[in-house]
């Protein structure tokens, strides 16, 4: 199989109820499959990117909080359940993070990190991959954001790790929340807002490092990003903050609205 066939989605299967859409897509990573689950509708002002098959918190909430806001799409990569994803090539699984092939630098790195050598054709199979996924996000958000759902485990990742760090251009710590739970921004006004409303909040600076993640990628390239992370198990807690996101964007849009009939 050519490396160009190899990368290219073949479309599994569409079901279409009034304007709910829901399809499959599946992408060939070597001898491996993964999968792109989307539902909801075909282009949105709130794209939910689930890129870490085994943070399920994030996915329960995403459900729980459903507050019959119609305007969203939700797409989840899945694989084998777990973080990492794995491509094989010649019978050999190699391991990548799903959220560190947005640029070049990130692909480079993750193969990196996961694998002691890998084949060189690797990095540009993966970068394939990611224009592929890059795409269909870019075409589904229409005005509006993409919002990344991840979980973390207690402590070792948390609003408290962009304190001091060049990654962060501000942080906002209420001290009555979970450090484990915070908001993820790349705007000013995403931070005020969700500071306003007394979230654990930071902002991402102009120069965060390279990693190759979403929030990286979305920020280089202008398209509305907030990423909400909340520990695992903490289920209320994240619907809550799915449900902060749908309020703000509609305040957002009453704003919109308000200047235009001034
Ligand atoms: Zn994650």
């Amino acid at each position: 199989m050519t490396r160009k066939t190899g990368i290219y989605l073949l479309s599994a299967f569409i079901l279409l109820s009034s304007f709910i859409l829901s399809s499959e897509l599946v992408f060939h990573l070597g001898k491996n499959e993964c999968k792109l689950i989307i539902s909801g509708n075909d282009s949105a002002s709130l794209v939910f990117v689930s890129l870490h098959e085994n943070e399920n918190t994030a996915i329960d909430a995403f459900v729980l909080a459903d507050s019959g806001f119609s305007n969203y799409t939700l797409i989840q990569l899945k694989q084998n359940g777990e973080r990492l994803v794995k491509y094989k090539i010649r019978g050999k699984d190699y391991s990548f993070d799903p959220n560190r092939i947005f640029t070049e630098m990130g692909i480079k790195n993750t193969l990196k990190n996961y694998n002691e050598k890998y084949p060189k054709r690797l990095e540009k199979d993966l970068k394939l991959f990611s224009d592929s996924l890059l795409q269909i996000f870019r075409r589904k958000v229409q005005n509006g954001y993409i919002v990344a759902l991840h979980n973390n485990t207690d402590s070792s990742y948390s609003i408290l790790s962009y304190l001091n760090s060049k990654d962060a251009e501000d942080v906002y710590i209420n001290e009555n929340e979970d450090i484990d739970d915070f908001f993820f921004v790349t705007a000013r006004s995403e931070f005020e807002y969700f500071k306003s409303m007394g979230r654990n909040v930071a902002l991402q600076s102009e120069g965060v490092e390279d990693d190759g993640s979403l929030s990286v990628y979305c920020q280089k390239n202008g398209i509305p990003y907030i990423n909400i992370e909340a520990q695992h198990g903490h289920l209320q807690k994240q619907a809550e903050m799915i449900n902060e996101v749908y309020a703000f964007l509609q305040s957002i849009r009453l704003n919109i609205n308000i200047e235009k009939s001034d």
